[in-house]
């Protein structure tokens, strides 16, 4: 007779992450430290074999938030080898004069890093800790019920299903699982385009390998409704990005032959033009890339699937938090499963409406960013508001922190800091409404009087 004991052993979970992507990469170093034997499908070939841009942005910005969530697996000073900080903004108007905005004090700072190479070491640090990336599988539908997901090979056309007792689903803005997800009751969800879209240009490093505008700097030319930004390469170049409506008087649909390009470049930023000499090239081989928000809720089933980054919240990426807060997500998920970990709905139940809030507050900020980068960082109205905040804040720190310093620079919730963000905004309309406080707010006496009114 055969032993029973020795035919049922306890069979781990199966746990499966669909999208190697920032989130989906990290979290599966997550997940692997926490001693699961996860596997991960990816829908994109493997980005360190060949040469593939790694999605729509060549580099991006990665502050406080994204570090601390790469510290509790112990990579951020392996990312920090590979980024370039940059303390502050770099302003160009039309007549190409350029001013200096630091974004914090004392020095702080976000980083430029690669997109490609970030999501590189995040997949083999990964693999290092066990996990197995499958590459080419893309998830085509799944039964949220059985958690069946079907896979086609990218390559051989082959498909196969994969069944799995917990699904994470990092697989973006246009993710498989929430769609799955949006076929069940009562699932909330909206997805909202801006009128505006982004296309991807380059500055080259100089003849001699250096930069040919200053490298610790985000750049940008903003120009009211539409602008232009650059973000540093560790190989010398820019990666620039050019934000511009689709239709209109200055718009996309506009520009349509070389010549009505070099004429809007040559129109209104003059100055970076001569730094741009594959300018036209760039500009009809990249594609215009749109621009989107999406929101949804729940963001699980049951103990099946959850989802992650872009695939519950995708934001416009005006405030440089979209991987970040994607990263965010990671860590409060592993804090909570050191809790929660044995019961897998409610983990997930609590994940989402832990972040939930946090996931809207950092929406509504980066639209609201897109106005301040494109407008008002040339408005002089906006412009003394900062040196009032800073000297506020410099004389005041524990009271008074610029909305920009909590969302890039604390660890503060995103909804608190939008929260507190709208408070200051009405406390800051009343004194940019004083009478010469552009000529007096340094005054001892209307500075105490400002103390009075925002410290109260
Ligand atoms: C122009 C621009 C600039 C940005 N700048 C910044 C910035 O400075 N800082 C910042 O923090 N964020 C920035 N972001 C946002 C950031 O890019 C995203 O928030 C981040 O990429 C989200 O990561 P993710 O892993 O959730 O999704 P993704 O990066 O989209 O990864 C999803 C992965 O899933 C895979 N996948 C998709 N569908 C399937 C499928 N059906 N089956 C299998 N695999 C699938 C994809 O191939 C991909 O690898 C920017 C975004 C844009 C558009």
């Amino acid at each position: 007779m055969v032993n029973l004991a020795t035919r049922f052993v306890v069979m781990e979970k199966k746990q499966i992450i669909i999208g190697a992507g920032l989130v989906g990469s990290l979290h599966a170093v997550y997940l692997a430290k926490r001693g699961v034997k996860v596997e991960v499908y990816e829908r994109r070939p493997d980005m360190r074999a060949i040469d593939i841009s790694a999605g729509r942005s060549i580099n991006l910005a990665i502050s406080h938030r994204g570090l601390k969530a790469l510290d509790r697996v112990g990579l951020k000073e392996k990312v920090l080898e590979m980024v370039i900080p940059m303390p502050g903004r770099m302003i160009h108007d039309v007549e190409g004069n350029t001013n200096f905005q630091p974004y914090g004090k004392n020095g702080q700072h976000i980083n430029s890093v690669s997109r490609g190479g970030l999501n590189a070491l995040l997949m083999t640090e990964a693999e290092k800790a066990g996990v197995k990336i499958h590459f080419n599988q893309r998830c085509l539908k799944m039964n949220l019920e059985t958690g069946k997901a079907s896979f086609r090979d990218e390559k051989s056309g082959e498909t196969q299903d994969v069944i799995a007792d917990h699904i994470y689903g990092t697989d973006g803005a246009f993710s498989e699982v929430r769609h799955a997800m949006m076929m069940t009751d009562r699932f909330d969800y909206s997805q909202t385009y801006l009128k505006h879209g982004y296309k991807e240009l380059s500055i080259p490093p100089a003849e001699d390998g250096g930069y040919r505008i200053e490298k610790n700097a985000l750049h940008i030319w903003p120009r009211g409704g539409y602008m232009l930004i650059a973000l540093p390469n560790l190989d010398g170049s820019f990666t620039v990005t050019l934000f511009l409506a689709f239709e209109g008087k200055y718009a996309f649909e506009k520009l349509n032959t070389e010549q009505e390009v070099l004429h809007f470049f040559n129109e209104v930023f003059p100055d970076v033009v001569p730094h741009m000499p594959t300018l036209v090239e760039d500009f009809f081989s990249n594609p215009t890339s749109s621009l989107c928000t999406v929101r949804c809720f729940p963001w699980k089933y049951k103990d099946k699937a959850v989802i992650f980054g872009d695939a519950s919240h995708a934001i416009v990426p005006f405030y440089g938090q979209g991987m970040v807060s994607g990263f965010e997500d990671c860590y409060v998920f592993d804090q909570l499963a050191d809790e929660f970990w044995n019961d897998k709905e409610a983990l997930f139940d609590k994940f989402q409406h832990s972040r939930k809030p946090d996931a809207d507050a950092i929406a509504d900020l980066a639209l609201r960013n897109f106005i301040e980068m494109r407008d008002l960082v040339a408005d002089p109205k906006f412009l003394l508001r900062k040196k009032i905040e800073k000297a506020l804040s410099a004389k005041h720190p524990e009271k008074w922190t610029p909305l920009y310093e909590m969302v890039t620079f604390s660890e503060m919730r995103y909804s608190e800091a939008l929260a507190r963000g709208k408070e200051q905004d009405g406390i800051m309309e009343e004194v940019l409404s004083w009478k010469d406080i552009e000529d007096n707010w340094e005054s001892p006496a209307v500075f105490s009087k400002i103390e009075a009114v925002a410290l109260a």
